[in-house]
């Protein structure tokens, strides 16, 4: 009896394997669909600088306008699209879209800040992630220091020496160079102190509760003095109440990103947004 239970469980769960493919298989034959159809399309998200509240940058994020699901958020398909290797040429799209965007706005007089483009592990090491930045930026007319490139700690524990390489190289391009979701990764401070980047990006779950946390106040303030020890620019992500936004202040915490200030925004609204904090206040 034990056996035919087992039994029963075993195809059950293979069944359940079986759709879960299924779906990725889908997932992945659409998604090479989606960039010959248009269906890729950038957000932008502002960052601010708490000294004088002025916009210090944006956050470039993609999103996938599926036909029939709507639109499908990054955390779902980056992974199926760094498996099936589509993300060399997704991510490729993603830098030459948000360099040109930047362009544009250029050209039409919106003042610009640099934008910061998320890359992913694959992207980072199986291509030739240096040549890629330096034609892209310049193809657009850009200067390299009007692109920011964020990268995750886990994207360089499996290959420290090569990864320190590519960054500096990156770096030495002009690009700024960022550690995402910082706190979440494995990368020993020794390590950390060898890394030729320029900002920490204090990961939101830190900064969720940090309001309520003693702990996580206690995180957030150690990322902060050692990042600045390091002579390094820190921002928190993900900040979306006045509390946060004051234990941040008092922290000493260089930039913030969040619902706070701002959603993730349309190109439109975000030249609007740019045009607007830029202008100068009204006086009284
Ligand atoms: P990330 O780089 O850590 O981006 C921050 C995420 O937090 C974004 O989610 C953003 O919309 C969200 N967020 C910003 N402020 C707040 C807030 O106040 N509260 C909350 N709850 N969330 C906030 P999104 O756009 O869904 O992106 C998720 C992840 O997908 C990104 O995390 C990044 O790792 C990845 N991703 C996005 N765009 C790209 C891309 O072009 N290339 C690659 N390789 N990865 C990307
Ligand atoms: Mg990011
Ligand atoms: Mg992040
Ligand atoms: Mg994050």
């Amino acid at each position: 009896r034990a056996k035919l239970m087992g039994g029963g469980q075993i195809q059950h769960f293979s069944e359940e394997l079986k759709a879960a493919f299924k779906r990725k298989l889908t997932m992945e034959s659409q998604l090479r669909a989606a960039l010959d159809h248009k269906e890729l399309f950038l957000m932008y998200q502002p960052k601010i600088a708490l000294k004088d509240g002025s916009v210090a940058g944006l956050e470039v994020l993609l999103r996938w306008r599926h036909p029939r699901h709507g639109v499908v958020s990054p955390v779902e398909f980056i992974p199926v699209a760094e498996e099936a290797g589509l993300i060399v040429e997704i991510g490729e799209w993603v830098l030459k879209s948000a360099v040109d965007q930047c362009r544009a706005w250029r050209v039409e007089g919106v003042p610009t800040v640099p934008v910061a483009v998320n890359l992913s592990a694959r992207q980072f090491h199986r291509t030739d992630i240096v040549g890629c930045v330096a034609s892209v930026v310049r193809d657009a007319g850009l200067a390299p220091g009007d692109l920011e490139l964020e990268l995750t700690e886990s994207m360089s524990v499996q290959c420290p020496e090569r990864s320190a390489g590519l960054m500096a190289r990156l770096r030495g391009l002009g690009c700024t160079i960022s550690i995402d979701d910082f706190g979440t990764g494995y990368s020993s401070l020794s390590y950390l102190k060898q890394l030729p980047v320029d900002k920490l990006k204090i990961d939101r779950s830190f900064v969720q509760d940090m309001h309520q946390s003693a702990e996580s106040m206690a995180m957030v303030k150690a990322i902060i003095a050692m990042a600045h020890g390091l002579r390094l620019e820190v921002i928190a992500e993900g900040v979306e109440l006045q509390e946060q936004l004051d234990g941040l202040r008092a922290a000493g915490c260089d930039q913030i990103q969040g619902f706070y200030y701002s959603k993730p925004l349309s190109p439109e609204d975000c030249a609007g947004y740019l045009r607007e904090q830029a202008a100068p206040r009204a006086p009284g």
